[in-house]
């Protein structure tokens, strides 16, 4: 197993990540004023309560309550994993998802070979 994704490159990960591009690929966004909005993804409704802000990179939906950014979009529409959803949106970027040394990986063991000299 690998080791943890690093905080830093999640945080990188959503300010490179545009939801607004992410989301109208997948729903098809209507501009609102200031905000981009579509009928939601996560319940059945005619008319548009789900709502996308560039500006604060998050996504609300009125309806149903669905909300969050760009990862939690992943999750939720993909379903994905957390760790899937990272991996998904750094392939989007072309960026390698860097782990952290140590946790998640088996500890070596050192092994001390005993030599018998005579
Ligand atoms: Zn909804």
């Amino acid at each position: 197993m690998a080791g943890k994704i690093p905080r830093e490159f999640i945080d990188e990960l959503l300010d490179r990540t545009d939801i607004v591009d992410l989301i109208d690929a997948r729903v098809g966004l209507k501009k609102a004023g200031k905000d981009y909005q579509a009928c939601c993804p996560f319940h059945n409704e005619k008319s548009p309560s789900f709502t996308v802000s560039r500006d604060k990179q998050f996504y609300h939906c009125f309806g149903c309550g669905a909300n969050g950014n760009a990862i939690s979009f992943m999750m939720e529409y993909d379903k994905l994993e957390f760790v899937d959803a990272i991996e998904e949106l750094a392939s989007l970027l072309n960026l390698d998802v860097p782990r952290e040394q140590g946790s998640g990986k088996p500890e070596r063991t050192i092994e001390q070979n005993v030599q018998i000299m005579i």
